[in-house]
């Protein structure tokens, strides 16, 4: 089931696309399959949840943190996550960067950008976000690779609307891909879950955050 999930899922992505498969609410054992299947990026939403998956399962699984995350439980996941999503506040950027030198370690993380409708979702309003990288203040933290940006469209039926978000979702990353700021490697845009991940490649996403298409 997962494996056929995943091969029609697949033949609709770019070669260029990553899929990240998130895996919060399932069992080791379900993920396994996926693994098996070939899937090495997994997204969780929760420190707890992930770090007790990180322990049982394979090494060569490369974990993405996509959740709000309090920057308390930062220490948690600094040793091995693979990247940090959700990253949406200059203070959290400070803690990655704070936990990632302790650990000798350079942490790849995205900036999440908020555009959706809904109040409930966190990220950086484009201007704020703007602001903050003309003041340099993300550039400073050199344990931390800002890699793009991560945004989610408004959980609606209307096609027209998840468009609109991803195109403007597009249009900052560009913008940010432009300013060429020292320290920054900007390739990432990750854009798209099981709902929308069609229109979010049409838009330009790199990489989509599928769940429960996958395990269904
Ligand atoms: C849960 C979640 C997803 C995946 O959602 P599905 O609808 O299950 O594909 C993607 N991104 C984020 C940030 C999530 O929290």
């Amino acid at each position: 089931m997962i494996e056929e999930n995943l091969k029609k899922i697949r033949e609709k992505l770019p070669k260029e696309t990553k899929l990240v498969v998130v895996s919060k609410y399932h069992t080791i054992d379900e993920i396994m399959q996926a693994y098996g299947a070939g899937c090495r990026d997994f997204g969780e939403n929760k420190i707890q949840d992930m770090t007790q998956k990180w322990e049982e399962l394979p090494k060569d699984i490369r974990w993405h943190m996509i959740g709000h995350t309090q920057t308390n439980k930062v220490k948690y996941m600094a040793p091995y996550v693979h990247m940090i999503q959700s990253v949406d506040s200059l203070k959290l950027a400070c803690e990655i960067d704070k936990q990632a030198r302790k650990n000798n370690r350079v942490i790849d993380c995205l900036l999440q950008v908020h555009v959706a409708v809904e109040e409930t979702k966190f990220g950086f309003e484009k201007q704020e976000l703007l602001q903050l990288l003309k003041e340099e203040k993300l550039q400073e933290l050199k344990s931390i690779k800002i890699r793009g940006i991560m945004g989610m469209a408004t959980n609606t039926m209307d096609k027209k609307q998840i468009e609109r978000e991803f195109k403007c979702l597009r249009e900052i990353y560009e913008q940010i891909k432009d300013m060429n700021i020292e320290g920054f490697e900007i390739d990432t845009l990750s854009m798209g879950m099981s709902s929308d991940y069609e229109i979010a490649i049409e838009c330009g996403s790199n990489l989509v955050r599928v769940g429960s298409a996958v395990f269904q």
